[in-house]
């Protein structure tokens, strides 16, 4: 073997690993979505011990942490031709993708030592003080060989699914800002989780309301019988058609305790529509002429998180806050079962520690997901009110 086969022969291995032959394939869930067609899935029953408390929470919070570090370097080498085929792309923005992984590698840092804060010296999952990102990644390596054997299933799982995370996220990266999405943010003005305090997550629903008795009703009663609140980003058009079949008692009396922010008035991308300040005026018009003032979230949730770079200004002249995500359930993909968005996003959760969780009322999964994730935290995490959400960092 030449030298010059020899690297390729290795550079094609480490891309077969990296991705375990999965390519990541733009699908359409509806016109102007880019979501990936394989999306990351995990099996977080591998993991041995219970996560409904705080020591619980933390200690595979940093075995998760360790593990995604190292995937995430992993993944880091991949070149801009192995990214353009993987996924499928037609052109990668660089400087957008070594954003992300700079402030991915920095994160992974914080909530490790968050993790490690009662660390006791014993347990496996401590790597006691560590000053870098790369002395972390050293020792995560050490942990991931040395690893007791009743975890081992846990690990490959968990790094298969990390790989393919990373990946789903690294194809959004590339393709910013060019096609925008929740992957990063135009200003701070706009939010998406990544700055909420520690353990504490907020639970979202969009494009609802359903018909009358629908999904949006049993998506609801759910959240009333788990007593906890979500913000339900609604599309105006919908509202508008349940609006008038119902009364405004109606829609009031069925948001009661809850939230509703503005998913616009179509389900259509607002980067490209010259109608989308209409779109956002309109639903706003709407909602604060139906429902009672504290219903009403001060927040305008993209549809596929696409907006104009230079919308801040409207956004602030509307005293709405552009609200992205930071937890993407996938629960609309038809490859994604209802086991798997729980799998996934009580994985997430662990490697995140905070953050915007992403639903949707008008797909059944949800309400079987989030009743599992809460009962699987327990009193290891805080669910944030809804009412609260707006005013986050
Ligand atoms: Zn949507």
């Amino acid at each position: 073997m030449t030298r010059r086969t020899a690297i390729s022969a290795r550079r094609t291995l480490r891309l077969a690993s990296a991705f375990c032959l999965i390519a990541f394939v733009g699908i359409r869930a509806a016109a102007g979505s880019v979501g990936p067609a394989v999306v990351a899935k995990a099996d977080f029953r591998l993991w041995p011990e219970r996560v409904n408390t705080v020591p619980g929470f933390d200690r595979a919070s940093r075995a998760a942490i360790l593990e995604y570090g190292l995937a995430l370097r992993q993944m880091g080498k991949l070149s801009d031709d192995e990214m353009l085929s993987a996924f499928r792309i037609k052109s990668v923005d660089r400087a957008s993708v070594e954003k992300w992984l700079n402030q991915e590698r920095r994160l992974v840092l914080l909530n490790y030592r968050r993790a490690a804060r009662k660390c006791a010296a014993s347990d496996w999952s401590c790597v006691g003080e560590v000053r870098s990102s790369a002395e972390l990644l050293q020792k995560a390596a050490e942990v991931h060989r040395t690893m007791p054997q009743g975890y081992l299933a846990w690990r490959d799982n968990f790094d298969g699914f990390a790989r393919a995370y990373v990946g789903e996220q690294l194809r959004l990266a590339a393709l910013f800002p060019r096609i925008s999405s929740e992957i990063e943010r135009f200003n701070d003005n706009e939010l998406n989780g990544d700055k909420l305090a520690d353990r504490q997550f907020f639970l979202t629903f969009d494009d609802g309301p359903t018909a009358q008795g629908g999904l949006t009703e049993k998506t609801l009663a759910m959240l009333r019988k788990e007593k906890r609140t979500g913000v339900f980003f609604v599309l105006g058009a919908r509202f508008q058609e349940r609006l008038e079949k119902s009364s405004k008692q109606t829609m009031n009396a069925l948001y009661r305790g809850q939230c509703v922010g503005s998913h616009g008035w179509k389900h259509k991308s607002h980067a490209k529509w010259d109608q989308w300040q209409a779109s956002i005026e309109r639903t706003r018009d709407l909602l604060k002429q139906t429902l009672a003032p504290d219903m009403v979230a001060p927040l305008f949730r993209p549809p596929y998180g696409q907006r104009r770079a230079d919308s801040g200004p409207f956004f602030r002249t509307q005293s709405l806050r552009v609200a992205l995500w930071d937890i993407d359930s996938q629960d609309w993909n038809r490859h994604v079962s209802a086991a798997d968005v729980i799998n996934r996003m009580i994985t997430l959760m662990l490697i995140k520690r905070h953050g915007v969780l992403l639903f949707h009322d008008v797909h059944p999964k949800a309400r079987v997901a989030v009743p599992a994730i809460i009962k699987t935290f327990g009193n290891s995490v805080d669910w944030g009110d809804c009412h609260h959400l707006a005013a986050m960092p």
